[in-house]
């Protein structure tokens, strides 16, 4: 659906599809108002956070409300049938929250910023997650209004009270009528997606700021000294895996504990301010009365170092380890008098981008004037996630095939190649959900070479971060950055009016209602209706995935026929192929040499670029991640 199409219509249609008011009138404003009235009825809950009310959704109610449509019935019936869930053995919830700023990468409107929380389950397949219809929106919250009640941390904690205490998801589970029949699921938390900030806020914890950069490890520091100094601590800026030490719940549970105790001594006068900011340190912990991490009932289900995850669109994308690689890698071709003018003529020579996968325009917009003066004057690189996708494989092929024919970078080469890995190796575990060691040991790769390449000073907590691969790869916040478009695009209705968490919630219930409605379970197996663009057509039986093809399949496609195969050719690198004709479309380094441009069986594997006739060549990336498209003219 396009977010242009966002109005109060989706939520009249919603109020028609509950059947809970005859034929609306569109043209009155009442009506509209009423049926959101009705909606909320049905899915609104509110929580007290310190005498304010806090309007959020129902767990249980908006779960019940999607297991009305086709598409999450068949899933959760598909669930059922595969493993029957019992209160000891539950589904698991991925819980993520970010702080959604409208605006755009350079012009962020600041004072305008929200939280937004969602929930799906880990159990549901990669090709359903990565509908944003598949992920429950729990709340919203102005991040100004968020300050003023005990910060993201308590409003999270509430949020999670009210699942599990109030409505008890956990322990009484949630009763669906699903074809029939009553079935009772039970929940329980795999993983809590937060980013930067918001993991700082919902943690209570100093992040990259503090000497304890990361909860997850026992023995991590921002200190290289005192790293040096004992031989247990090691600096965040290492690579060497084999010496991170794994924190236990009861660890972090320990030190929140003895904070919160130091704080009490300190009210009574028994200790100092500078003993209390010293075990602050410490511990790494920011102490707040209503931390979640506090939360002695929660710890039940609440379980850190179990749970948070590092995910790793925001450790590579979204203000990620690429972005930090490409302001170095400027910074240094720069420093060799590249100029920057050279990039962006390339970038708008020749490549041609299925409208599927991302504009053409975005592409060319990571070059912009506006965005070269940024880096000129901040030396920093910016664009968003998605913007980074299509941009990474052009970039490693113009580093690969212009710059370093003029340039000495052997070194920043290798290194963003060893990015370049990494993300294809991420990709990888998120589809196949196995191959964490493998990406690891390419996390550790990139994290050598880019200090061999910028300077051992050049890394940054998501370097550590990237090195977690425990749950981190298998799940990540791409559907939820484009459901925050959504909600962004909401929330554009109602800037500055009343009740803004209901009419944001609201109309984004709306919203997902409606394109759950009309997506035919999406079984064109696109994340948004984009069916066809200028000069290409995109099969509606696109080639998905490719996991039954075995080494030595051939796939025959006819003239005009476009495939598109996600995350494939990593998978058996030496599959043939047999086309005419065809020309390629593709994530550039993973296409080793093409035999013959008329008769085009090709091998393919990690390295170099190949060119058929005169092919317009091009990096693609699905929103998710690599993807490659084979168009035949
Ligand atoms: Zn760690």
């Amino acid at each position: 659906m396009a977010l242009g199409k966002i109005s109060d219509s989706h939520v009249v249609k919603v109020a028609q599809v509950l059947r809970s008011l005859p034929d609306l009138d569109l043209a009155s404003r009442k009506p509209i108002r009423t049926a959101r009235s009705k909606l909320w009825d049905r899915i609104g809950a509110k929580s007290d956070i310190n005498g304010t009310d806090f309007e959020h959704l129902s767990f249980s109610s908006v779960l019940k409300l999607m297991a009305g449509t086709e598409v999450w019935k068949q899933a959760l019936l598909r669930l059922y049938s595969a493993r029957p869930c019992t209160s000891d053995s539950p589904y698991s919830l991925v819980f993520y929250g970010d702080e959604v700023t409208p605006g755009n990468v350079l012009a962020p409107e600041v004072s305008m910023k929200f939280m937004a929380w969602y929930a799906t389950l880990s159990e549901f397949p990669l090709e359903l997650v990565c509908h944003t219809s598949m992920w429950l929106p729990l709340a919203v919250m102005a991040s100004n209004k968020a300050r003023t009640l005990g910060g993201v941390s308590n409003v999270t904690r509430v949020l999670l009270r009210h699942m599990f205490l109030t409505e008890r998801i956990s322990d009484d589970g949630v009763v669906l009528e699903l074809a029939d029949r009553q079935f009772c699921f039970y929940f329980a938390i795999k993983m809590f997606l937060f980013d930067g900030e918001a993991y700082r806020a919902v943690w209570s914890c100093k992040a990259s700021s503090g000497k304890r950069p990361c909860l997850k490890c026992d023995n991590v520091v921002n200190d290289k000294g005192l790293a040096s100094r004992d031989p247990f601590l090691l600096d965040f800026s290492s690579h060497d895996v084999s010496k991170m030490v794994k924190a236990t719940n009861a660890q972090i549970w320990a030190n929140a504990d003895r904070l919160k105790a130091k704080h009490a001594d300190r009210i009574l006068g028994r200790c100092t301010k500078a003993e209390f900011d010293k075990l602050s340190v410490a511990t790494g912990f920011t102490f707040s009365e209503s931390g979640l991490v506090w939360d002695v009932d929660l710890r039940r289900w609440v379980r850190p170092a179990d749970q948070i995850t590092f995910d790793s669109m925001h450790n590579l994308y979204s203000n990620g380890l690429c972005q930090f690689e490409c302001s170095l890698l400027f910074g240094r071709l720069f420093s060799l008098g590249f100029e920057f003018d050279d990039f962006r003529t390339f970038i708008n020579s020749r490549f041609n981008i299925c409208r599927t996968l991302g504009l053409r325009s975005h592409l060319v917009g990571c070059a912009s004037q506006k965005r070269q003066n940024h880096l000129k004057r901040s030396g920093t690189f910016v664009c968003n996630a998605s913007e980074m996708l299509l941009l990474r494989p052009v970039l490693l092929h113009f580093l690969q095939r212009v710059v370093q024919i003029k340039f000495d970078i052997k070194k920043e080469l290798a290194s963003f190649e060893a990015l370049s890995d990494m993300c294809m190796a991420a990709f990888s575990v998120k589809r196949t959900r196995s191959g964490q060691s493998h990406y690891q040991a390419c996390a550790v790769q990139y994290c050598r070479l880019t200090k061999v390449a910028h300077g051992e000073d050049c890394t940054k907590a998501k370097h550590h971060f990237a090195l977690h691969a425990e749950n981190e790869c298998s799940f990540d916040c791409f559907a939820g950055e484009r459901k925050n478009q959504l909600l962004k695009a909401v929330a554009q209705h109602n800037r500055r009016g009343a009740r803004r968490e209901f009419s944001i919630l609201t109309r984004a219930v709306g919203c997902q209602l409606d394109e759950l409605e009309t997506c035919e379970a999406f079984r064109d197996r696109l994340h948004a209706h984009k069916e066809s663009c200028p000069g290409i057509l995109v099969s509606k039986h696109a080639f998905h995935q490719g996991s039954d093809l075995q080494k030595d399949d051939v796939i025959r496609a006819s003239t005009g026929e476009i495939l598109v195969i996600r995350g494939f050719l990593d998978v058996s690198p030496d599959v043939g192929w047999s086309c005419s004709g065809i020309v390629i479309v593709a994530d550039v380094y993973l296409f080793h040499r093409v035999v013959t441009p008329h008769y085009a069986s090709f091998a393919l594997s990690s390295s170099s670029l190949v060119q058929v006739r005169s092919f317009e060549l091009v990096p693609v990336s699905y929103f998710d991640g690599p993807n490659f498209i084979v168009a035949l003219s």
